[in-house]
């Protein structure tokens, strides 16, 4: 599809690449977001199954999470979902002037989980449970939900656990859920995954193995030690449809939130979107999600660290490959974005339907924490500023930087965890920032 090439092209952006320079790599799809989704192995109607099972679960989650009584979609309790904000100061933000609407998807405010990981995560510890509780008989098909959150059930999850390998915020977002309904969580860490967020997971009864390897390392060990397990679900941030689908349907959560602030997206009125990206499943899930919403009046570009750019190398190769293979070390303070190898279902599924990918260096990310504190109060997390580097990416491309100035595109930045941070390492970062700025 993009071959990894000697094509003239490419050669300085590979150059680039392999001296750790922040690089933009436009994707021009041949073909149109309709005809790729129709070749897809998933529809729109698992879209809207997975949107119902989450709506289905909404009083149940209420219970469990009273926090969720009082949602931005006021319509709809129980939803986990995050406000639709205006960025207010694009130019002291990104450091660019941008002519068309700037708004925030504030993932970073997701409730349960503070990261853009409860809506994946959350999503398939859910459809375990409602596993669980089928096989076992306390719901049928479509049953009451709120039959999964009672003493009883909880009794019977305690017989099943639940497993991941994270670089910090998956392991966050499956071990919360898991434990408060009741199933034994481990979650496999990774080198990369900070101390409080294994402090506060042990709080709430969950085993946390720590590795001193990367992302894959733990990935690997969390699914050996459970492959041979039964009563036993492993989330596999590598490969897995029900993460993708959780992701995904935050399209349809944003065309509603879209349509209540009077924004048009259509062929005249573009929607571009901005998303950090680690293995690629949450920003894969959601442009997928958001191309069966919009089509190809939506651009999805993805963002990774100069160290990181797993995504973007398999987009130039052939077969996976890691970003290793191009000399690079994978070791970034954007810790939810460490990743050296993009997941292949995700690559298979959206690989023909984004715009770009582009990186970001660490020291980049800092500015931009401390500016969105100080320009538009909100306290983010290194790897949530990634999507801010998009509008100085894209003035230095000749061939797109004109989306810049067209007054009809609407540029959306996906700000993905950080509300959870504690205060001391926040302030250590935003000090980093304020040094830089
Ligand atoms: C996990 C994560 C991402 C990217 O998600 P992937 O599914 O790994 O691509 C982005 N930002 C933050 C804060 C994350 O934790």
């Amino acid at each position: 599809m993009h071959p990894i090439s000697t094509h003239e092209s490419n050669a300085k952006l590979l150059t680039d690449l392999k001296s750790g320079n922040p690089v933009f790599y436009p994707i021009s799809q041949t073909k149109s977001a309709k005809e790729v989704l129709t070749h897809l192995p998933i529809s729109h109607a698992d879209l809207i199954t997975a949107s119902q099972r989450l709506q289905r679960w909404s009083e149940a989650l209420t219970i469990l999470f009273p926090q969720l009584q009082a949602n931005q979609l006021q319509s709809n309790k129980g939803l986990i979902e995050s406000p639709l904000l205006t960025l207010n100061n694009p130019e002291s933000v990104t450091g660019v002037a941008i002519q068309g609407k700037t708004l925030i998807k504030a993932d970073h405010l997701l409730p349960i989980a503070g990261s853009i990981k409860a809506r994946g995560g959350i999503y398939e510890v859910l459809a375990f449970a409602e596993k669980v509780g089928i096989e076992q008989g306390l719901i049928t098909e479509n049953d009451d939900l709120t039959k999964l959150v009672t003493p009883n059930a909880k009794a019977l999850f305690a017989n099943y656990r639940v497993g991941v390998g994270s670089t910090g915020n998956l392991g966050l977002s499956i071990g919360l859920m898991s434990a408060a309904l009741g199933f034994q969580a481990i979650v496999h860490m990774s080198a990369d995954a900070k101390a409080w967020k294994k402090a506060l997971l042990r709080q709430h009864g969950v085993t946390v193995i720590e590795h001193t390897g990367d992302y894959a390392t733990a990935v690997e060990a969390g699914r050996q030690a459970i492959l041979d397990e039964k009563n036993a679900h492993f989330v596999d941030d590598e490969n897995s449809l029900d993460l993708f689908l959780g992701y995904a349907v935050a399209g349809l959560r944003l065309q509603q939130q879209l349509q209540t602030i009077g924004i048009v997206v259509d062929k005249d009125h573009p929607l571009l979107v901005y998303l950090p990206c680690g293995v690629g499943g949450a920003p894969g899930g959601i442009t997928w999600g958001l191309k069966q919403v919009f089509g190809d009046n939506v651009h999805c570009f993805f963002a990774e660290p100069t160290a990181s750019p797993a995504f973007l190398v398999r987009c130039l190769s052939d077969s996976p490959v890691s970003v290793y293979d191009f000399g690079l070390i994978n070791q970034t303070e954007a810790d939810g974005l460490a990743v050296a190898q993009a997941s292949e279902l995700v690559y298979e599924l959206v690989g023909e339907l984004i715009d770009g990918c582009y990186t970001v260096q660490d020291n980049e990310l800092f500015p931009i924490l401390t500016a969105l504190k100080d320009f538009e109060n909100l306290q983010v997390e290194p790897s949530a500023t990634a999507g801010f580097l998009a509008p100085k990416r894209l003035q230095a491309s000749l061939q797109d930087k004109g989306i810049l100035d067209n007054p009809n595109a609407t540029h959306l930045f996906w700000t993905t965890g950080g509300s959870f941070l504690p205060i001391t390492e926040y302030k250590e970062f935003y000090q980093r920032g304020e040094s830089t700025y």
